[in-house]
């Protein structure tokens, strides 16, 4: 296994800025999750670091060495895509141990990393099957397979449970976290999901055009997101977020926002005044009075309940700007029913120019 260093990375398509100025260290044996929306530039990075398009500028470092030179064979990455292609004419074991013959593995080792690798994801019933005989969700796990049976300096997966149904997908993820654990292998894995991420990335990186927002463990990234980009992709139902002023009144700092105020008390600010946002998780906003938080809003009614099962959300409005708050599961409030709101000013994120203050 190997490190990855990737050292001021940019690339542009015509006018179209796809990576720009991306640093990014993974250590030997990491689980590191590159998440952000659609058109970001992951895809275009991995396929730069798997060498199958290169970069304008900046370097690749696999353990320290810059491997911009080399071939994507010579680099010796194995890379599962989003548009997986599996040999048509070979069996699934055959497509499994491809890679590991080419490479003169003795046959015995073949037989146990295909059988390991197959037991994991769960597809050891089709072993004798061709790709056309399989569901896209089946072939994709073959595709992922076929990547994890090597032992590459490094594992690239890009998107590689898109496919699968959401019981599938929430078990393979369980199952390679466990298999990281065990062979303890590099992974850059791409996903614009971000129960995916927070779940399975030691290291979780934020994009969004191109440009890296954030590099945290994913606690991190939720309980202290270093702009609203990433405060409102992270979480969903997302982060409330008002727009206000923050003011200096008696050596304390305030909210002021169209619909309510906020003595922020004892938080540390690097700024004393200025236009700023406040944001506040939906579980962190107290319908009553509860861990100490301020009351906020007297009186807002209950527009809208939803329950995800576990625990339900309340939508409502704070003057013309929506609120959402996360309820227990066995409340029994309705819609037109009038709430008072309480915030807890330890818990909640202040922005300034969209940056964490
Ligand atoms: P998705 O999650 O949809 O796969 P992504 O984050 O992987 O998206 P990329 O595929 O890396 O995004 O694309 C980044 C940007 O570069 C996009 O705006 C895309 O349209 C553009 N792009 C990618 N490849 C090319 C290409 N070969 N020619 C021109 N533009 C490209």
């Amino acid at each position: 296994m190997a490190s990855l260093s990737l050292k001021a990375i940019t690339k542009q398509f015509g006018d179209i800025m796809a990576l720009s100025g991306v640093d990014l260290d993974v250590k030997d044996g990491e689980f590191c999750v590159l998440l952000g929306p659609s058109g970001c530039g992951k895809s275009t990075l991995l396929n730069i670091i798997a060498g199958l398009i290169s970069q304008d500028e900046g370097s690749v470092l696999l353990d320290s060495q810059p491997v911009d030179r080399l071939s994507p064979r010579e680099r010796d990455v194995a890379m599962v895509f989003q548009s997986y292609a599996l040999y048509p004419h070979m069996t699934v074991s055959q497509n499994l141990s491809f890679g590991l013959r080419m490479r003169g593995v003795p046959k015995p080792e073949i037989h146990n990393r295909v059988l390991e690798t197959a037991r994991l994801l769960r597809i050891e019933d089709l072993m004798d099957r061709k790709p056309r005989e399989l569901s896209g969700g089946q072939r994709q796990r073959v595709a992922m397979g076929r990547a994890l049976v090597r032992q590459a300096k490094l594992f690239l997966l890009d998107e590689p449970l898109s496919n699968l149904d959401a019981r599938l997908r929430s078990s393979v993820r369980l199952e390679l976290k466990r298999l990281h654990r065990q062979f303890k292998g590099t992974i850059l894995y791409v996903t614009h999901d971000q129960v995916e991420a927070m779940t399975l990335g030691d290291k979780v990186v934020v994009m969004r055009d191109g440009r890296v927002r954030q590099i945290d463990r994913p606690e991190t990234i939720y309980a202290r997101p270093a702009d609203t980009f990433v405060a409102t992709f992270i979480g969903s139902p997302e982060m409330n977020l008002y727009k206000g002023r923050l003011v200096s009144k008696d050596g304390r700092s305030h909210f002021q926002g169209a619909s309510f105020s906020l003595d922020l008390g004892n938080v540390q600010l690097n700024i004393e005044e200025g236009e700023v946002e406040l944001g506040v998780r939906p579980e962190d906003i107290e319908i009553g009075q509860g861990r100490g938080g301020t009351m906020v809003v007297q009186e807002t009614k209950v527009e809208m309940l939803s329950n995800v099962g576990s625990v339900k959300y309340i939508h409502a409005r704070l003057g013309q700007e929506g609120l959402a708050v996360c309820v227990p599961k066995d409340t029994n409030l309705q819609p037109g029913q009038v709430i008072s709101l309480y915030i807890d000013p330890q818990r909640v994120h202040i922005f300034h120019e969209g940056l964490r203050l």
